[in-house]
C-alpha cells in the first residue's frame, strides 16, 4: 500500500476531508490490512465549504497516491474550474434532440449489445455469475448487520473483485448490530406444540425465563383496537391475511407497538408470505418513540392459522415465548464500490447496486447475493469486452439494507452534492430470477430513450420498459428526481423463501442469472455511452 502526506496547498485550499470520514479513514485500512491484495482507497473529499480563514478544518491526512489521479464524483479535480464543470453538465444534459435521432443513436449500439449478450448468455462468461454466487455464499454464509460474516463477505468481495481486475474501494458505514440469541416458543395450553418463531430484527428479548401468557389471535389492526381490553397481559398473534408483501409487512413492522400500546406483554405475527412449509420468515421491525418495546417474532402460517382456529372454537391458549436478543453498538462497516471510470465525462455515473449484507438465516443467495452478483457481473463483462463508455459505471455493493437501507441511505447524504452527474440509479433486490422487465422512473423524455434502450435486448426477447423503478437503496435518489432503474423477473416464488432458512443456491438457476447479467449489462453501458445524460 502507498501513502502520502497531502501538503499541496492548491489541495488543502480546495478540499475538505468529508468530517464524517475523518475518523473512519484508519479503520478502513486497518479492516484491509486482513486482505492480502494491494488495496486502494478512496477517501471522499469535497470542496471546502467554510468561508476563507474559516475553522482550520484539514489536518495531516493520508491519502493513497491513487486517488491523485483518479477522482470520483464526489472530488472534483482541482485543476477544473467550476465553469468547466458547469458546462460540461449543461451540455451533456441538454435534450433538445429529435426522437428520430436518439433512436439511431441507440439503434447504432446493437452490435456492442449483442456482444455483451453472446458472452453473458453463450460465451465464455456463460453461468460465472452464479458460479461467484455459488463460492461467495458456500464460503460465507449469511451475513446480517454488524456480524463478522458480514465482514468477512466484504473482505471476500473485496479481493475477488480486485483479482478479477476491477477497480474497488471502500466506503465506511456506521451499521446496526442487532444480534438474535436462543429463542424458542411453545404452546403449553390445549396442547403441547413447539412452534416454529424467527424473532423480528431490533426486537428486544425476553427475561431469561421466558415470557408465559394466555394468547389473543387477532387478524388486522381494527380488530386489535376493537379487543383492546382483551390484550392487556397477552401475547397479541396476528394471523392477517397476505395481501401483498408492501401492504401486509405493515404487521411485522408495526406489530409490536401497536400491540404494547393496548397493554400486551409479546407479540407473535404470521409470517410475510403468500405459501409455507412451516417456515418462519424473519424482517426488520419498527419500535415507535415513547411506546414500550416488547419482544416479537414472526411464526409460521401454519401455526398462525391452527391457533385462530383454536381461538374461534373458544378455545384457551397458553405460549411461554423465550428470547435471547439484543442490540449492541453500532458496528463499523462498508459500502464497496466498483468502477469503471468513463473516458469523457468521469464525473457524471450510471450507479448499479445489490445489497451484499443479509439476515442472519438462510445463505442470502436470492436476497441479495444474487442482485449484488450481476451488479459485479456487468462490469465483468464491459471490461473482459475492452470497453469503456463516456460516464463512469459504478456498482455498489451496500451494506446493511435489511436494516432500513442504512447503508445506502449514508452513500446518498454523502454524494448528493453531485446529484446532478448522477445519471441514472439501478437496483437488483427482487431477486435474479428470468427477467420479465425493466421497471424505469423518470421524465417521459427519459422513458422515450430507455424505450430505445430496451430495444437492445430482443436478441433475450427482453425488450419490455415498465413504470416504476424500485429499491430501497436507490429511491433517495428517484425521490430527489434521478433515473432510477430496477429488475422486473419472474417472481412469483421470490417470497416463498425471502428472510427464511429457504434463500439458498437452490433457488438460483444459472441461465437467468445469465440472462439478469446481460441485461443489467447492457442497459448500465448504453446509458452511460450515450452522447447525452438521460434528461430529467
Ligand atoms: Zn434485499
Amino acid at each position: 500500500m502507498l501513502h502520502a502526506e497531502i501538503t499541496s496547498p492548491e489541495i488543502e485550499s480546495n478540499y475538505v476531508l468529508e468530517p464524517v470520514f475523518t475518523s473512519r479513514i484508519t479503520v478502513v485500512r486497518d479492516f484491509l490490512q486482513s486482505c492480502s491484495v494491494n488495496s486502494i482507497i478512496d477517501i471522499n473529499l469535497t470542496r471546502k465549504m467554510t468561508q476563507k480563514g474559516g475553522a482550520p478544518f484539514l489536518h495531516s491526512l493520508f491519502i493513497f497516491l491513487s486517488m491523485l489521479s483518479s477522482l470520483c464524483d464526489c472530488h472534483p479535480h482541482p485543476a477544473q474550474s467550476n465553469s468547466s464543470m458547469a458546462t460540461v453538465r449543461a451540455v451533456s444534459n441538454h435534450t433538445t434532440k429529435k426522437a428520430s435521432d436518439i433512436a439511431a443513436e441507440v439503434a447504432g449500439y446493437a452490435d456492442v449489445a449483442k456482444q455483451i449478450i453472446d458472452l453473458a448468455v453463450f460465451g465464455a462468461a456463460q453461468n460465472r455469475s452464479y458460479r461467484r454466487l455459488a463460492d461467495f455464499t458456500d464460503t460465507i454464509g449469511n451475513r446480517v448487520s454488524g456480524s463478522q460474516n458480514l465482514e468477512m463477505a466484504i473482505k471476500y468481495m473485496y479481493k475477488a473483485i480486485t483479482q478479477d481486475g476491477l477497480d474497488v474501494h471502500l466506503e465506511p458505514v456506521k451499521i446496526p448490530h442487532w444480534v438474535r440469541g436462543k429463542e424458542s416458543a411453545e404452546m403449553i395450553v390445549p396442547r403441547p406444540k413447539s412452534l416454529a418463531i424467527l424473532g423480528l430484527g431490533s426486537s428486544v428479548g425476553t427475561p431469561p425465563e421466558g415470557i408465559e401468557a394466555e394468547v389473543l389471535v387477532v387478524k388486522s389492526f381494527e380488530e386489535l383496537n376493537r379487543r383492546a381490553s382483551e390484550a392487556v397481559g397477552r401475547i397479541v398473534v396476528f394471523n392477517q391475511p397476505f395481501v401483498s408483501y408492501g401492504e401486509t409487512v405493515a404487521y411485522r413492522a408495526f406489530g409490536a407497538s401497536e400491540a404494547a400500546k393496548v397493554g400486551a406483554v409479546a407479540t407473535l405475527i404470521r409470517s410475510i408470505t403468500p405459501f409455507s412449509i412451516n417456515s418462519p420468515h424473519t424482517g426488520w421491525q419498527d419500535y415507535k418513540d415513547g411506546v414500550k418495546r416488547i419482544p416479537t417474532a414472526c411464526i409460521t402460517m401454519e401455526d398462525a392459522e391452527l391457533m385462530w382456529r383454536m381461538a374461534q372454537r373458544g378455545q384457551k391458549i397458553v405460549v411461554r415465548l423465550t428470547m435471547g436478543a439484543e442490540t449492541l453498538p453500532d458496528a463499523d462497516s462498508f459500502n464497496t464500490v466498483v468502477e469503471i471510470k468513463g473516458w469523457q465525462h468521469p464525473e457524471q455515473v450510471v450507479l448499479l447496486s445489490g445489497h451484499l449484507d443479509s439476515w442472519d438465516v438462510g445463505q442470502g443467495a436470492m436476497d441479495d447475493g444474487g442482485g449484488a452478483m450481476i451488479s459485479w457481473e456487468a462490469l465483468s463483462l464491459i471490461k473482459d469486452l475492452g470497453l469503456r463508455p463516456r460516464r463512469t459505471l459504478r456498482t455498489v455493493l451496500w451494506t446493511a439494507e435489511e436494516q432500513g437501507g442504512v447503508g445506502a441511505q449514508q452513500y446518498y447524504n454523502l454524494h448528493k452534492v453531485n446529484m446532478s452527474n448522477f445519471d441514472l440509479v439501478m437496483e437488483s433486490d427482487l431477486g435474479t430470477f428470468a427477467p420479465m422487465a425493466l421497471q424505469f422512473t423518470g421524465s417521459d423524455a427519459a422513458r422515450k430513450v430507455m424505450e430505445e434502450v430496451v430495444k437492445l435486448l430482443a436478441p433475450i426477447n427482453m425488450t419490455k420498459l415498465e413504470t416504476h423503478g424500485e429499491g430501497t437503496d436507490i429511491s433517495p435518489w428517484m425521490q430527489s428526481g434521478v433515473p432510477g432503474a430496477s429488475l422486473h423477473v419472474a417472481d412469483s416464488r421470490y417470497f416463498w423463501f425471502h428472510h427464511t432458512e429457504g434463500d439458498t443456491m437452490m433457488v438460483q438457476d444459472p441461465q437467468d442469472m445469465n440472462l439478469c447479467s446481460a441485461l443489467w449489462a447492457v442497459v448500465a453501458y448504453v446509458v452511460a455511452d450515450l452522447e447525452d445524460m438521460l434528461p430529467r
